[in-house]
């Protein structure tokens, strides 16, 4: 087995490291207390973004894009996980079902938001359809060559600032038929409802949108007509694995800064990591982390270099998500645990990543949605996604 990073990836983590480290960290007081960043902010971080070559790390240089295989995103996003305020979100990653795209779409859509001139949002969610998108009541009607689009989404991921969405659909209302429409902003009908307050400081928002009687034509068809389910998994598959990375990353900070601060910390004349509890919560802390972090690296270099197929990923990008959340909601929670009175404090980091990190049980398919789908993976496969080994 070969277990040693290349002097290439090397080279790639480190320089995330250090994109986080010196853009997004030094962002991180003034998000939490503005509840964002100023335009002044937002511009020059997206100025960082392209002088350091972070944009749109996982689309094809072609397209604008960086060329980064999952397994190299990974060993990026696991760096950006580090800070807070959801940061990481700033270098733009346009989703990658954009990549289906016709030419003429691509050259209207995925190219310029590879540039970062323009921003997607990914509409799935509705009031009544979560878990079981099958719900959806947003409905695509077909009058000649016009699509008539009715519906409402909840919960839009960094809707403030995108000018089109990748909007999930029904035609005719009938789940069978789930479609991807490519919807502008600014097209007539799209109205935001309203911006809710959520537990974390995130850098962008999540609105609710509505769509009021939105006129489209075929070219905003996403795939095909029935095809949206399927193009709706791609993207869930390659951020579940981003999420494992990013709370990999997140946890990892909170130990390294409870390490330094329990050997620092002195009570009863001696510094609180003498203490057993505080000992046995810090290894405790690595252990987990450790079996996190190698199912994380085996399963990307799997999806970036193994070869894997779709449907294999969709099974282990489960197991990697539910355990890398699961794991760093723990971690961070220890870390607040070590760190005591300061642990509770917004000003401190490991306060938001406890915060921040809670939402990665949910998003992308809630903790037990990822055992629904390791369980159908179970019956119908068997254990050995999970308990096997790749061979050559
Ligand atoms: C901050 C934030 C950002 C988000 N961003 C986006 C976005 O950009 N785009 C988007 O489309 N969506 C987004 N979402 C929505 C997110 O994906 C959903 O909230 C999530 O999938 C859960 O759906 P739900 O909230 O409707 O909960 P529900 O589906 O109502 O679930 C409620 C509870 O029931 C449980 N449950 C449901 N079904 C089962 C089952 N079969 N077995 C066992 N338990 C079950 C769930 O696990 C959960 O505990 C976002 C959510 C949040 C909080």
């Amino acid at each position: 087995m070969d277990l040693p990073l290349s002097a290439a990836d090397r080279e790639l983590q480190q320089k995330a490291r250090d994109f986080t480290d010196q853009v997004l960290v030094p962002l991180e007081d003034e998000c939490e207390a503005n509840d964002g960043l100023t335009p002044e902010s937002h511009a020059a971080a997206k100025q960082a973004v392209l002088d350091w070559e972070f944009h749109a790390i996982n689309h094809a240089e072609p397209d604008g894009g960086r060329g980064h295989d999952l397994f190299e995103q990974m060993l990026v996003e696991e760096q950006w996980g580090r800070a807070t305020g959801a940061l990481w979100d700033i270098p733009w990653r346009p989703s990658i079902p954009l990549a289906s795209g016709t030419e003429e779409q691509k050259e209207r859509f995925l190219r310029p938001a590879c540039r970062g001139e323009r921003r997607d949002a990914y509409a799935i969610t509705e009031e009544g359809a979560g878990s079981d998108p099958t719900m959806v009541e947003t409905s695509a009607k077909r009058d000649r060559d016009v699509w008539t689009i009715t519906g409402e989404k909840w919960h839009v991921t960094s809707g403030d600032v995108a000018d089109f969405f990748l909007l999930h659909t029904h035609v005719e209302g009938d789940p069978t038929k789930a479609t991807i429409f490519l919807v502008d902003r600014d097209t007539p009908g799209v109205r935001l409802v309203r911006t809710p307050k959520y537990m974390h400081t995130f850098v962008f928002e999540h609105p609710i949108f509505a769509f009021e009687g939105v006129r489209v034509g075929d070219d905003r068809i996403l795939g095909e007509v029935g095809r949206g389910f399927e193009l709706t998994k791609d993207w869930f598959v390659e951020e579940r694995l981003m999420i494992g990375a990013r709370t990999v990353g997140a946890a990892t900070r909170a130990l390294e800064l409870s390490l330094d601060f329990a050997k620092e910390r002195r009570q009863f004349g001696r510094p609180i990591v003498d203490f057993q509890a505080v000992e046995f919560m810090l290894a405790d802390m690595a252990a987990e982390l450790m079996a996190a972090k190698s199912m994380l690296y085996r399963v990307c270099w799997q999806a970036g270099r193994g070869g894997a197929d779709r449907k294999e990923l969709h099974a282990m990008a489960a197991a990697v998500k539910l355990v890398c959340s699961e794991t760093a909601g723990r971690v961070a929670d220890e870390a607040v645990q070590i760190h005591g009175g300061r642990g509770y404090m917004r000003e401190h980091p490991v306060e938001r990543l406890w915060r921040e990190l809670r939402v990665d049980r949910i998003w992308e398919g809630t903790s037990e949605i990822q055992r629904v789908v390791i369980g159908n993976e179970l019956r119908k496969r068997g254990a050995d996604r999970y308990t096997g080994w790749p061979t050559e």
